[in-house]
């Protein structure tokens, strides 16, 4: 079993921001859970970096293109390293095998007689760096970037064109066929929306630059920037430098991108790829925009929360989940510091920080940091299994599916039956007789086996943290092996437990007003 996973690349004009964050941990979570159940996994994130955008950048900052752009990619992985996020590759799209793997695909699209020369008239966004219809426009303004009143320029130059309008009706077949190819349905119609409208060529060079990938045997054009990006997910899976390694991971599983470029990974890239004789990747999957005081966050338009101050102000684990749990990946979503703090408090500090402290802190008092042993559960015991076993179909049905939130929210159900078993069973009266003596043993090992699996499930989103409560149980890491660990009983009576300092301490928070 193998599965492969990317984001989009990142645009390195300037600094990451959150939502960078939020992207690759919704892929990274993926990852780790497919890693966990013992799949494969080859998880692809990386840099944008031929953007015409950067070249001016890098003149108005007074600097080397390239060191330009070495500046803010070492951002970008900074910020993954930061996020513990677990790419194997992190392609930049300078990489001598991109450029490669990029001339190769467009010399296959002009074997193929889908490239041809033409004159280019139309409005262009210097921001998106894409072209646009009229119609595409709200007030001569482009949708995405609507307070940048200059963002839209009127461009005429010669270019390459592909025929986008030959794959019309592949691609009108594809999402007959395929509507799983891109998710969530709400997304998908709008690529329905745009094949209804009809598809036009588009224009695949651009002329004079000197920064960009030059195109095949036309050296005073280079590859129009988007085409050259999208390509990415193939060079990563070794197309045009390692055949058999191309031949194991593509096509990827999914494509991990937000709603601004679904027009991009939904109608031209697999036009691109029909063209070049390669086969479509199985999924895009079109997340949300993160809102920060009504507006969009993004680098554009100036609205950012800084993703590594972020990752020192909650942690770094903590980070990873708040955004996650806090914005559902399949539509948009509101996020603040004061959403994350709250939500810090009741699911990390008292949720699960108090669980495990609870749990663990009770097997030492009363039992001598000894896993008691199991003989008969009780019926509040049983409910824990129960809510254990739900916890694991549930999470799993919705982790998926990309639906992290949802995901995430199985184990705090989880938590909270945990929770509950206590206020019903009570161990610290239990503790007080010496006959209830195997009534307390299965409390406190229903309570100690549930933390550990709702540990396990946690992994992808808090691997830190689930790694430390495992260890505290005396178990190995839950990084792998799933299908041993991922099911009630596993925690063995005998087992000796160490209590550690609190996982999340409690944030104390400044009343308003
Ligand atoms: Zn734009």
């Amino acid at each position: 079993m193998k599965f492969y996973v990317t984001t989009a690349i990142d645009y390195v004009n300037d600094r990451p921001g959150l939502h960078h964050g939020y992207e690759k941990t919704g892929a990274d979570a993926l990852a780790r859970f497919h890693r966990q159940r013992g799949v494969e996994v080859f998880f692809l994130t990386g840099t944008d970096e031929n953007a015409t955008k950067n070249e001016k950048a890098a003149n108005a900052a007074g600097e080397p293109t390239r060191a330009f752009v070495d500046r803010h990619a070492a951002e970008f992985k900074e910020l993954c390293e930061t996020w513990n996020i677990s790419y194997d590759r992190f392609i930049r799209t300078t990489d001598a095998d991109h450029v490669r793997a990029v001339q190769e695909l467009v010399r296959r699209w002009i074997a193929n007689g889908d490239v041809y020369l033409g004159k280019y008239e139309g409005l262009y966004c210097t921001r998106c760096e894409a072209f646009y219809e009229e119609s595409d426009l709200v007030d001569g303004r482009c949708t995405i970037h609507p307070t940048n009143a200059d963002a839209i320029q009127r461009l005429e130059e010669e270019n390459y064109f592909f025929r986008l309008s030959k794959y019309e009706p592949a691609l009108k077949k594809l999402y007959r066929e395929s509507p799983e190819f891109c998710v969530p349905e709400i997304r998908r119609n709008e690529v329905l929306g745009w094949l209804e409208r009809g598809l036009k060529d588009v224009s695949v060079s651009r002329r004079n630059l000197k920064w960009g990938i030059p195109f095949p045997d036309h050296p005073d054009h280079t590859v129009y920037v988007w085409f050259d990006a999208l390509i990415n997910y193939v060079t990563g899976a070794g197309f045009g430098t390692d055949e058999a390694r191309f031949a194991k991971w593509w096509p990827a599983d999914v494509h991990v991108i937000g709603k601004d470029i679904s027009r991009f990974h939904c109608i031209y890239w697999p036009a691109m790829l029909l063209s070049a004789g390669i086969a479509l990747p199985k999924q895009v999957f079109v997340h949300g925009f993160l809102e920060y005081r009504g507006f969009r966050l993004s680098k554009s338009s100036g609205n950012m929360i800084d993703p590594i101050a972020s990752a020192e102000e909650w942690g770094a684990d903590a980070i990873r989940y708040l955004v996650l749990r806090e914005a559902p990946f399949e539509k948009d979503s509101p996020v603040s510091p004061e959403q994350f703090n709250t939500r810090f408090n009741a699911e990390l500090a008292n949720g699960l920080g108090n669980t495990v402290q609870r749990t663990l802190a009770m097997i030492e008092r009363y039992r001598g940091s000894v896993v008691p042993d199991s003989a008969g559960l009780g019926t509040s015991g049983a409910r824990v299994r129960e809510a254990a076993e739900r916890a694991i179909a549930d999470h799993d049905r919705a982790a998926r599916e990309l639906r992290s939130a949802e995901a995430i929210g199985a184990v705090v159900a989880l938590l909270a039956a945990i929770d509950r078993h206590f206020q019903e069973t009570k161990p610290w009266d239990l503790a007080k007789s010496a006959d209830e003596a195997h009534a307390l043993d299965a409390a406190l090992y229903a309570g100690a086996e549930g933390v550990r699996l709702a540990a396990v499930l946690l992994w992808p989103y808090l691997p830190a943290t689930a790694e430390r409560i495992t260890e505290q149980l005396g178990q190995p890491s839950p990084a792998t092996g799933f299908a041993e660990q991922g099911r009630w009983g596993v925690l063995r009576p005998g087992t000796r437990i160490t209590l550690g300092a609190p996982l999340f301490p409690r944030l104390e928070l400044a009343r308003a007003g």
